[in-house]
């Protein structure tokens, strides 16, 4: 029996992941898996580990480069409640791993609490954006963690304090197949003085990513103490091109997708990307995008 007869009014076959990545590109999904409870997603990754059938976390899909064949296995989304919820206790608020990061960012402010208000702007889930630990040098959603709970390959839904995670630039060791929510410690402060750090980090924030119209995504870490895109232009790849895939003439650490883009297009632009900058800059980027 397959997972859409095991689970038929939340699966859903050979379903496009267009709709659901920013770039609009790619195959589509064997199974897409949208649980209504903990539990029934607990039921969905039991059985997929009983099937042997792999299983793959869709947040917003700002990080991701799904390929132009069909996905195999499982690939979840969580948009029902239990995943998308909001709550505070103090200066503490806890968010389900599927909630949208901005939604999360406008709860903190509205209620007086400073922290996360200079990652606006950044599009993505609170699960994707704490595995990418997002961020820029105004700061990381890290230094606001205070515990993730995630659910394990068990089947076991455990709680993983701050001094018992990892997180560098753009990345975690969060390993686990599915982070269920996260808590921050945030500062009380009168909403006037985040307001206006959050106006500020909004205007910097957009002027360095591509025109909003485009869907663009983000290609390689920042090696530490430079950028990509200044290594990129200095190894005289400012606006590559490759098919319909091009790098943003505003960031050129962002790949746009025009019209009739294929991921093979963005694939063979970031391998022709990193291959220059390496023979010309001497430095190899480590890629920030997840590819399916
Ligand atoms: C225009 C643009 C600008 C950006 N600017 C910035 C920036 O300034 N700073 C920055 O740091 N990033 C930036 N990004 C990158 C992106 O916004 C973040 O990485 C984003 O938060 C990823 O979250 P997501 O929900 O979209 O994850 P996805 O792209 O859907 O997934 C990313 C990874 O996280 C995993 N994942 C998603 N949800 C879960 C979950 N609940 N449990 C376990 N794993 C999960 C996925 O399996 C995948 O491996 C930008 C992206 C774009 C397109």
């Amino acid at each position: 029996m397959s997972l859409a007869d095991q689970f038929p009014d939340i699966t859903k076959r050979n379903a496009p992941l267009v709709p659901y990545t920013h770039l609009k590109i790619g195959g589509p999904a064997e199974f897409l898996v949208q649980p209504r409870t903990v539990d029934e997603l607990n039921a969905v990754l039991s059985t997929c580990q009983r099937d042997r059938v792999p299983v793959r976390m869709l947040g917003g899909g700002f990080n991701l480069l799904v390929r132009d064949d069909p996905v195999g296995g499982a690939v979840i989304r969580l948009v029902a409640e239990p995943f998308t919820f909001l709550t505070r206790d103090g200066a503490r608020v806890t968010a389900g791993g599927g909630g949208q990061l901005f939604d999360l960012i406008a709860f903190a402010v509205r209620n007086g609490l400073g922290g996360l208000e200079t990652l606006v702007g950044i599009r993505g889930t609170v699960g994707g954006s704490v595995r990418c630990n997002v961020g820029d040098r105004a700061g990381e959603i890290s230094q606001t963690v205070r515990t993730v709970t995630v659910l394990t390959d068990a089947g076991k839904v455990q709680t993983r304090t701050r001094d018992e995670l990892t997180f560098s630039e753009h990345q975690s060791d969060l390993d686990e197949p599915v982070i269920l929510s996260v808590e921050f410690e945030l500062a009380s402060e009168p909403t006037s003085t985040v307001l206006k750090r959050m106006r500020k980090a909004w205007v910097q924030r957009k002027a360095g990513e591509p025109l909003s119209f485009q869907a663009g995504v983000r290609l390689f870490r920042n090696p530490p103490g430079q950028t990509a895109a200044t290594l990129i232009d200095r190894a005289q790849m400012t606006k590559a091109k490759f098919g319909g895939a091009e790098l943003s003439e505003r960031n050129s650490n962002y790949a746009v997708a025009h019209p009739g883009t294929t991921a093979r297009d963005i694939l063979s632009l970031v391998d022709d990307v990193r291959a220059k900058v390496k023979e010309r800059t001497g430095v190899a980027l480590d890629q920030e995008l997840h590819v399916w």
